[in-house]
């Protein structure tokens, strides 16, 4: 089978690295461009990454002696590569060019970042729960003037903590949802080195987290109407977000109250629950979405993160709750999951439905 040619814009970042990793052996898609700010571009990747190489394993062979490109000219990509994955640290307005610029020359964007996350043609998607919102992308193109260009985006990591494990209880008719995310120092691009501050530390606040937290599902739970995504009304949404010294994985402690309360049963049978990209045996889904432990101290980042390859949705200690109804923890890898495996699954999906032409 012919792989599809990839770029990697943000090659060099803590999600770049991870696209870098799993595409080294990926079935269907061949890590063809990196690219990166002008700081880097010239370089060859092991220079270019140099001291900020976070993960664990080297970096792969393939891509040590690539030579970075700047992701302001994309050039040399266009009708070369079938499409990028693009993670960058760039303002709301730059990112939000940057890849309209891509889409523009005919190169689809499969997204990390939050800059269009609101555009309404847009999709969001997690592919397990929303894979029908990639219907608005022919009037997306439209708006572009393109024929194969298009954006898509995957939401914010600490997302995957909790909204996997809402869905399956939707019909339950759910009325309200308070959220408390202990997020990890990667989720913010840094390793205990970079942040020595987080060292027996808490810090309460991440910048825009607690916003993206209570609106994005609502996206994400909304409905194509007239070439647009419109986001759901309801479940009220609180959020509070807080950083937490732990390497990967963000934990989720969740409130939730239903119309139509229930059992105990009812909630771990709708965790059993499979999506678009287990009936499909997409390369990068997980066999099993939701695990679910019953042991009192489990999920743990540190013990669980990893479970089907850092993209299962794990979940604990679901009690009954005084105010709320129900309450459980949920735990995700939000580099993996929550960011670039979310997001190569997400492309996996958009290949097998044709959206790569
Ligand atoms: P990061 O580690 O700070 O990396 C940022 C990347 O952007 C680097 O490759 C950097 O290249 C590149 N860059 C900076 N300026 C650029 C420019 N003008 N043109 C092209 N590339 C440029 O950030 P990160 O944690 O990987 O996050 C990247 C994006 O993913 C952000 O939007 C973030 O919100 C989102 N995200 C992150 C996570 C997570 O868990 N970390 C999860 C979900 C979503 P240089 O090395 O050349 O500077």
């Amino acid at each position: 089978m012919k792989k599809y040619r990839v770029g990697i814009i943000g090659a060099t970042g803590m999600v770049g690295q991870r696209f870098v990793t799993l595409l080294e052996s990926h079935p269907w898609f061949c890590p063809s461009f990196l690219l990166a700010s002008s700081r880097s571009a010239g370089k060859t990747y092991a220079e270019a990454v140099g001291e900020k190489w976070a993960l664990d394993a080297p970096i792969p062979a393939y891509a040590k002696d690539m030579v970075v490109l700047d992701a302001a000219d994309p050039t040399p990509l266009i009708g070369k590569a079938d499409f990028v994955f693009c993670a960058v640290n760039l303002k709301k307005e730059e990112t939000r060019a940057l890849e309209e610029m891509y889409a523009k020359c005919e190169i689809p964007v499969v997204s990390n970042n939050s800059a269009h996350r609101f555009t309404p043609d847009v999709p969001m998607v997690i592919p397990e729960v929303d894979p029908e919102h990639l219907a608005v992308i022919p009037f997306q193109r439209k708006r572009l003037g393109t024929e194969r260009g298009f954006i898509a985006v995957k939401s914010n990591c600490s997302l995957q903590s909790y909204v996997p494990l809402l869905h399956p209880l939707r019909k339950f008719g759910i009325e309200k949802v308070a959220v408390c995310t202990y997020q990890a120092i990667s989720g913010a691009g840094k390793t205990f080195k970079t942040m020595p501050e987080i060292s027996d530390n808490v810090i309460p606040y991440i910048g825009g987290e607690e916003e993206k937290s209570e609106r994005e599902p609502l996206k994400i739970w909304g409905e194509l109407r007239g070439g647009e995504i419109v986001p759901a009304s309801s479940p009220v949404i609180t959020a509070q977000c807080l950083r937490v010294p732990v390497s990967d994985g963000h934990t989720a402690a969740v409130f939730v109250s239903f119309k139509n309360k229930p059992t105990k049963e009812e909630i771990l049978k709708a965790w059993e629950y499979e999506g678009e990209p287990q009936r499909l045996h997409l390369p990068s889904a997980p066999e099993r979405f939701i695990t679910y432990f019953e042991e009192d101290d489990r999920p743990q980042p540190a013990l669980d993160r990893m479970k089907e390859k850092g993209m299962g949705i794990m979940a604990g200690r679901l009690r009954e709750d005084p105010l709320f109804g129900w309450k459980f923890i949920g735990l995700s890898h939000n580099t993996l999951r929550g960011a670039a495996g979310g997001a190569v699954l997400l492309a996996e999906l958009l290949a097998v439905k044709g959206y790569f032409g």
